[in-house]
C-alpha cells in the first residue's frame, strides 16, 4: 500500500508529504501534552491554592488552540495531496491502460480497469485527511500520552506504552478478519455484475440456444456465490468486532486499576488518580476512532489495490502514440468443433499459429477455411474447444477487446456509400492522412483514391469492381493496427492485381499475425506455414517447401496451381 502510494504521488508532492509527516507529529505530541496538563491541572484545583489552576488552564488552553492550528494547516496539506494522488492516478491509469496487451482485457480485469479510473475519486482525495490523519494519531498518541506519563506516574505510564501495541495487535487481527470477508463480497459482487450484463449480452444466443433461463445460468451461479459471500461477510465480522471491544475494556480496567492501587498505595492523591482517569480515556479514544475506520481503511485499500492491478498489468512494447499497436498473439485452436445449425464443418480442430507469423489455410471449397478466419475473429463461438489468444481463453475476453484484436478482410465486402478515403477510415477514424495513404498503397488500392478523388463509391461500392473493392477492405484491414490480420482471399476477384494487393498487405504487416484463406500460389508462397483443410481437418501441415516435397495433397493442389497459372500467362499473352 505505501509503495503504491508513493508511487501515485506526483514527485511535486514529495516535499508536502514531508511537511504532512511533521505537522501530524507535532498535532499529537500537543494533545498528549494536553492530556497530561489535566494531572497538575486538577492537583492545584483541589489543593490548597486553587488560583494556582488557573496556570494550568492558560498552558491546557495555549496547547489546544495550537493543535488548531497545527491540525489547520495538516488539513490544507493532506487535501492538496490527496487532490495531486487523484490526478496523478488518473492519468498514470489511462496511460498505463492504452499499452496494457489486449489479452489481458477479459471480463474481469476490464471492470476493475473501469473501477480504477471511474470510482477513486473521494477515496484518493480523502486519503490523507480521513485516514492517515486518525491512523497516524492512533499509532503515535497512545505512545506519546504513555511517554508523557512516565514523569507523573511512571507505572501507569508503563502499563500505557506495553498495552499500545496488544490494542493495536488486537486492532489489526478484527480488520483483517472483516477484509477476508470483504474482499469476498466485493469480488462476488464484481462477478453477478459482469455476469448479469453478459447474460443480458448474450440473451439472442441463449434464447436461441434454448438456455435463457437465469437459475441455469453463470449470472444464476454468480447470484448464489453472492448469497454465501453475504452469510459469510455477517459470520466474519462478529469475532473480529468482539476481539477488539474485548481488548479495549481489558486495557480500561487494567490501566484503571493501576491507577487506584498507585493511589490506594499513597504514590497519588486522590485528584491526581480522577485525573490519570481522565488521560486513560484520552489514550483509548483514538483507537477507537480507528476501529470505526476500519470500513474507510477497507474501501480505500480495495481502490488502492485496483489501481496497482492495472499498473502491474503486462505492457506491450509499444509506447503510447501506437494506439492499438500491441504485440502479435500466439493462436491456438484446443479440440474445436464448429458447426452451422446441424452441419458440423470444423471437427476437433488443433490448430497452432505462432506469434507474428504468416500462415495459409488452404483447401478444397467448402472444407471450412472461412469458418476457421470467422472463429479467430469471434464472429462464431466454437461449440467445443476453446480458441486462445496467447494462452487467455477468446470467450472470456471482453467484447471490445476482441474487436480490437482483429482486423479482417472477408470474402463479402461492406463498403459504404462515401469517398475511398471514408470507406479505409472505418478501420480507424484518427488515422493520419500518411496512414491512409500508405494502407492504399500497400493494398494496391492508390490507383483507384487517385481515379476517383473525392467521388463516391455507390452504394455497397457499386462503382467499384469486385477486384477493387476486396483491395479497398484490404487497405481498411491494414489501417486499423489491430494485432491479428485475417484475409479471405476473394474467390470471386482472382486478377493478379488482387493477388500482389494481398502478398504486398501481409508483407507490410509483418509485425502482426497473419492467417490468409489463400488459393493463389503467390500469396501463399510468402506465408511461413501452410495449413491443408479438409472436411474440417487439418490434413497436412508444414512450410510450403516442406509439404511440398512430401507430394501429398498440398503438392498436388500445387501442381494444380502451377498449371493454371501458367493457362493465365499463355491467355494474357495471346490477348497482348
Ligand atoms: P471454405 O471457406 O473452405 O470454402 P466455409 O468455411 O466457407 O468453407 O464453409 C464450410 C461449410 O459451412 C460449407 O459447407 C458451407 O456451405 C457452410 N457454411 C458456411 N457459412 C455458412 C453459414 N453462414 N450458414 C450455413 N452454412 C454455412
Amino acid at each position: 500500500m505505501i509503495r503504491t502510494v508513493r508511487s501515485l504521488l506526483p514527485d511535486s508532492a514529495r516535499p508536502r508529504l514531508g511537511a504532512y509527516a511533521a505537522a501530524s507529529v507535532v498535532s499529537v505530541v500537543l494533545r498528549a501534552v494536553g492530556a497530561v496538563l489535566f494531572v497538575p491541572l486538577l492537583s492545584a484545583l483541589f489543593g490548597a491554592a486553587p488560583s494556582d489552576a488557573l496556570v494550568w488552564v492558560a498552558a491546557l488552553t495555549v496547547a489546544t488552540v495550537l493543535g488548531w492550528a497545527v491540525d489547520a494547516f495538516a488539513a490544507r496539506l493532506g487535501f492538496a495531496l490527496g487532490f495531486g494522488m487523484l490526478d496523478n492516478a488518473q492519468r498514470t491509469v489511462a496511460e498505463r491502460i492504452s499499452r496494457i496487451r489486449l489479452t489481458w482485457f477479459t471480463a474481469d480485469n476490464t471492470a476493475t480497469a473501469r473501477q480504477a479510473i471511474a470510482a477513486t475519486g473521494p477515496d484518493l482525495v480523502g486519503l490523507f485527511i480521513y485516514l492517515f490523519t486518525p491512523l497516524l494519531s492512533a499509532l503515535l498518541l497512545p505512545v506519546a500520552i504513555g511517554l508523557a506519563l512516565l514523569p507523573v506516574a511512571w507505572p501507569l505510564g508503563v502499563a500505557a506504552l506495553l498495552g499500545t501495541p496488544i490494542l493495536l495487535a488486537a486492532m489489526w487481527a478484527s480488520a483483517r478478519l472483516s477484509r477476508r470477508a470483504d474482499r469476498a463480497a466485493s469480488d462476488a459482487n464484481a462477478a453477478v455484475t459482469e455476469r448479469i450484463l453478459e447474460f443480458a449480452r448474450t440473451q439472442s444466443a441463449l434464447r436461441a440456444a434454448r438456455r435463457a433461463d437465469s437459475a441455469r445460468s453463470l449470472a444464476g451461479d454468480a447470484l448464489q456465490a453472492q448469497h454465501s459471500s453475504v452469510l459469510r461477510l455477517v459470520l466474519m465480522q462478529v469475532p473480529g468486532q468482539i476481539l477488539f471491544s474485548i481488548a479495549a475494556q481489558l486495557a480500561l480496567v487494567l490501566l484503571a486499576g493501576t491507577t487506584v492501587v498507585l493511589a490506594a498505595r499513597g504514590g497519588i492523591d486522590a485528584p491526581q488518580a480522577v485525573a490519570l482517569i481522565v488521560v486513560i480515556v484520552r489514550y483509548l479514544e483514538p483507537m477507537t476512532v480507528l476501529a470505526t475506520l476500519s470500513p474507510a481503511l477497507e474501501s480505500t485499500l480495495a481502490v488502492i489495490e485496483r489501481i496497482r492491478t492495472v499498473l502491474d498489468a503486462p505492457v506491450d512494447g509499444h509506447g503510447p502514440g501506437t494506439s492499438e499497436a500491441t504485440t502479435a498473439p500466439h493462436i491456438e485452436f484446443r479440440g474445436v468443433s464448429f458447426g452451422y445449425g446441424d452441419t458440423q464443418v470444423l471437427h476437433d480442430l488443433d490448430l497452432v499459429i505462432e506469434a507474428g507469423s504468416s500462415t495459409a489455410i488452404v483447401g478444397p471449397s467448402g472444407s471450412g477455411k472461412s469458418t476457421v478466419l470467422a472463429l479467430i475473429a469471434g464472429l462464431h463461438a466454437p461449440d467445443a474447444g476453446s480458441i486462445l489468444v496467447d494462452g487467455v481463453d477468446a470467450s472470456s475476453l471482453d467484447a471490445e477487446t476482441r474487436r480490437r484484436l482483429v482486423s479482417a478482410v472477408f470474402q463479402e465486402t461492406a463498403l459504404v456509400d462515401g469517398t475511398i478515403d471514408d470507406n479505409v477510415r472505418v478501420g480507424d477514424p484518427e488515422a493520419p492522412a500518411h496512414a491512409v495513404e500508405g494502407a492504399l498503397r500497400a493494398a494496391r488500392a492508390d490507383g483507384i483514391a487517385a481515379r476517383l478523388g473525392r467521388g463516391k463509391v455507390g452504394e455497397r461500392g457499386a462503382a467499384l469492381s469486385g477486384g477493387e473493392r476486396q483491395r479497398v477492405s484490404i487497405a481498411r484491414a491494414l489501417v486499423k493496427r489491430a494485432p491479428i490480420l485475417l484475409i479471405d482471399e476473394a474467390t470471386s476477384a482472382l486478377d493478379t492485381e488482387n493477388e500482389a494487393a494481398v502478398v504486398d498487405a501481409l508483407h507490410s504487416a509483418s509485425d502482426r499475425t497473419r492467417v490468409v484463406v489463400a488459393h493463389r500460389y503467390a500469396s501463399i508462397a510468402g506465408c511461413d506455414r501452410v495449413v491443408f483443410l479438409d472436411g474440417g481437418r487439418v490434413v497436412e501441415q508444414g512450410g510450403v517447401d516442406e509439404l511440398r516435397r512430401a507430394g501429398g495433397r498440398f503438392a498436388a493442389f500445387w501442381r494444380e496451381q502451377g498449371e493454371s497459372g501458367a493457362w493465365r500467362l499463355r491467355a494474357s499473352r495471346s490477348e497482348a
